[in-house]
């Protein structure tokens, strides 16, 4: 579904949006929760995500086509130790106003360390997006840094918190590094944008594949796609070349 993405645009202000039409899947997490990875192992492409890296893109929304007709939209990492308070403010109303208004998103993929999971500034992106009543799927990542039974258990804790927030929040496990979560994650999403999944992605997942994308499935809405003509358009539209403040510290522990 990922497969054959590209690079079409970035906004650094709500104003250089694209207009909404084409729908969109949004990606968010700490910095070094391992998003880039899950993007680019979702994509089968080992440098997709890594353009959002490159300098001056480090804090814009990245967009990339998908082959179906839809957008993944890639949000800045947040939780650097060291962001200027005002870089902060700016992104936090960005990335607010994104998640609050964006008419064409469809759903916020949110991936967490499975070490680290649910921090604030997660509660906070939850809080932001939860009152649109879309769906948030949560990719615990990095699963392989943890036994199976440790991972179930955070599965199973960061499972009981979303239930509490949101009928519409489910979560799985998922590794970069090992390949697995990719059909789950696939499934979920492409239960968002009317697609269906590409199987066999990845290596044998254990039983303990999580399931809530199929759950998830029934309660969307199977709309297909509609083409992204207008967002098209924009592919053209130089980046603005703000936001190198993050440059350098993406290695930074983030506030606890
Ligand atoms: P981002 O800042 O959220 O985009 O995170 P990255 O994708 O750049 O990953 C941050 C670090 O975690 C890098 O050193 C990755 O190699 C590592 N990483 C990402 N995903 C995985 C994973 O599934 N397993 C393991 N073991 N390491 C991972």
């Amino acid at each position: 579904m990922f497969r054959n993405a590209t690079f079409v645009m970035s906004a650094h202000e709500l104003q250089d949006l694209p207009p909404p039409g084409a729908p969109e899947v949004a990606l968010a997490g700490r910095s070094n929760s391992g998003k880039s990875s899950a993007i680019n192992a979702l994509a089968h492409h080992n440098r997709l995500a890594f353009v959002s890296k490159t300098p001056g893109r480090t804090q814009l929304i990245n967009f990339f086509r998908l082959v179906g007709g839809g957008l993944l939209v890639d949000l800045p990492g947040y939780g650097y130790a060291r962001v200027p308070g005002p870089t902060r403010k700016h992104w936090e109303k960005v990335l607010s106003g994104y998640l609050q208004s964006r008419e064409s998103l469809l759903g916020l993929v949110l991936v967490m360390d499975i070490r680290h999971p649910l921090t604030s500034l997660d509660e906070t992106m939850l809080a932001w997006f939860g009152p649109t009543g879309k769906p948030v799927h949560v990719l615990l990542t990095k699963a392989d840094k943890l036994t199976r039974s440790a991972a179930e258990a955070a599965l199973l804790g960061v499972r009981k918190r979303l239930a509490e927030l949101s009928p519409n929040f489910t979560v799985q496990l998922f590794s970069a590094l090992k390949r697995t979560g990719i059909d789950a994650a696939e499934e979920a999403l492409g239960s968002w944008l009317g697609i269906g999944p590409t199987k066999g992605n990845e290596r044998r997942e254990s039983s303990s594949a999580p399931t809530e994308g199929r759950k998830a499935r029934g309660r969307m809405d199977k709309k297909a796609p509609k083409r992204d003509n207008e967002a098209r358009g924009h592919r053209n539209k130089k980046a603005p070349s703000r936001g190198h403040e993050a440059r350098g510290h993406r290695n930074k522990k983030a506030p606890s």
